[in-house]
């Protein structure tokens, strides 16, 4: 960890517990600085204040006071998921405090370079990517983000022989101030999370943080295909790199129906990448450019493209069972992710989907549908969905009552030569405690068939 001096005796409010908040707390405290946290939570029913009560941390719970900024804090550290407009952040902006998420932090105290990885969509699975190829290329990465430690308790423990992978949100980015990754990467930008941001253009700024204290030493990796990010790309210091789906260029990472390319020299034959789906490909150049960047071999790259079969929950391969071959894909929890999961196939496909009832329209899938020979659907939006599926010419569509249930149906109608695929279009929180456990029941349900 780096001597960071700046922070000693300064009065510090770290805003939101949860993972990143006790990491920051506790990481504030060992700085030397005075480090007060606020959460909603009552404290009787908070172990992780009680725990930094023990510490010598002033922990304030159950409530956020008004005047708590009248205590004179010089930096506030705030969870990602609390929004600008939470009056206690928009006060800290009227009084010109600067408000930061632990991810500055890190960057702050860090040895090891680090890699920012952000995106609409494909986040964890690039991430994850770059970080097995870096692992078995030798190159010791540590991860961080939505799978692994919050980045400012990876940084902690890093050296300057590691490198840091981490994935972020738009909300962490917004927060930053100088964070600099050595290799930043944006794998794609659509319309999301605009509840937060307000505006595309607002959320397109908080992403392109990502590349914004870079220079020339540094890298941007971005996705040449969209001319929203190439409008963007043209502002960033760093030395840019494409990438690219629609065929093999000379400069950057590229694509066609063949093999993956870089700088136009082959890297990958097509027909040897596990991963399926169009939409992996983004994410597999993104991997691949960031990895050759950092003198990854070659071989290590395509060794993990030819086994790993994707991030779990997430287009995950599970098993092939009497010729049918098992996905889950409990992660799709609205029609884009979905669709995008529905054309990674060609094969015939048992489909399993339906949850949440948020009043969404499915009409997104219609296309995608073709290949559906047979759609089982459950939850709240089971019987909506079903009555979609038969719009959309699907051959055998049924109601069942949960995601067990449903599997179970699939093991009866499936065929030699189908995809079984656990998609959903809906979030889980209508049967389930969150999509992980959701797909977790159904790869218990198909390890047994
Ligand atoms: P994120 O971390 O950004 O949420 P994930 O890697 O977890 O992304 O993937 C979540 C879902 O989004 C996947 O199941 C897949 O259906 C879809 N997805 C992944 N990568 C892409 C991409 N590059 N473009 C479009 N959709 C994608």
């Amino acid at each position: 960890m780096k001597q960071y001096k700046d922070l000693v005796a300064k009065k510090v409010l770290v805003l939101g517990l949860a993972k990143s908040g006790v990491a920051a707390a506790e990481l504030l405290h060992s700085l030397g600085a005075f480090v007060t946290v606020n959460d909603a939570k009552p404290f009787d029913a908070s172990p992780d204040a009680q725990g930094l009560l023990q510490k010598g941390i002033t922990v304030i719970c159950g409530r956020h006071p008004e005047d708590l900024l009248d205590e004179g804090f010089e930096l506030v550290v705030k969870n990602p998921g609390i929004p600008y407009f939470n009056p206690v952040v928009a006060d800290a902006t009227r009084r010109g405090i600067p408000v930061w998420t632990e991810v500055e932090l890190a960057y702050l105290i860090s040895e090891a370079p680090m890699i920012g990885i952000t995106g609409s969509n494909g986040k964890t699975t690039t991430t994850t990517l770059v970080y097995e190829m870096l692992r078995v290329g030798g190159l010791q990465p540590l991860i961080a983000g939505n799978i692994g430690t919050v980045a400012c308790g990876v940084a902690e423990k890093a050296t300057a022989d590691n490198v840091i992978v981490t994935e972020l949100s738009s909300f962490q980015l917004m927060g930053t101030n100088s964070f600099k990754p050595h290799i930043a990467v944006l794998t794609n930008l659509y319309d999301a999370h605009l509840d937060y941001h307000g505006t595309f253009d607002a959320y397109a700024d908080a992403k392109f943080g990502v590349t914004r204290n870079q220079d020339e030493h540094d890298y941007f990796i971005y996705n040449a295909d969209q001319p929203t990010v190439v409008a963007y790309a043209e502002k960033s210091k760093a030395q840019k790199i494409p990438f690219t789906t629609k065929g093999r260029t000379e400069v950057g990472a590229s694509a066609d129906d063949v093999a993956i390319y870089w700088n136009g020299e082959k890297v990958v034959d097509r027909a040897d990448i596990v991963l399926p789906g169009q939409h992996n490909v983004e994410n597999i150049l993104c991997a691949i450019a960031t990895a050759t960047l950092l003198g990854c071999e070659a071989s290590a790259m395509t060794q993990v493209l030819a086994t790993f079969g994707g991030v779990r929950h997430r287009t995950q391969f599970v098993r092939e069972w009497q010729g049918r071959r098992i996905y889950n894909d409990s992660k799709a929890t609205n029609c884009l992710a979905t669709k995008s999961a529905l054309e990674a196939f060609t094969s015939p496909l048992v489909l399993l989907a339906g949850g949440l009832d948020r009043g969404h329209s499915f009409e997104e899938l219609r296309e995608a549908m073709q290949h559906v020979r047979v759609s089982i659907s459950f939850g709240e939006t089971g019987m909506r969905f079903a009555e979609f599926a038969k719009s959309c010419g699907v051959e055998e569509v049924i109601v069942a009552v949960n995601v067990e249930d449903a599997a179970a149906y699939a093991r009866k109608l499936s065929q030699q030569g189908d995809i079984i695929l656990l998609s959903p279009a809906c979030a889980s929180w209508d049967q389930y405690e969150s999509f992980e456990v959701r797909g977790d029941l159904f790869i218990e349900a198909v390890t047994k068939f």
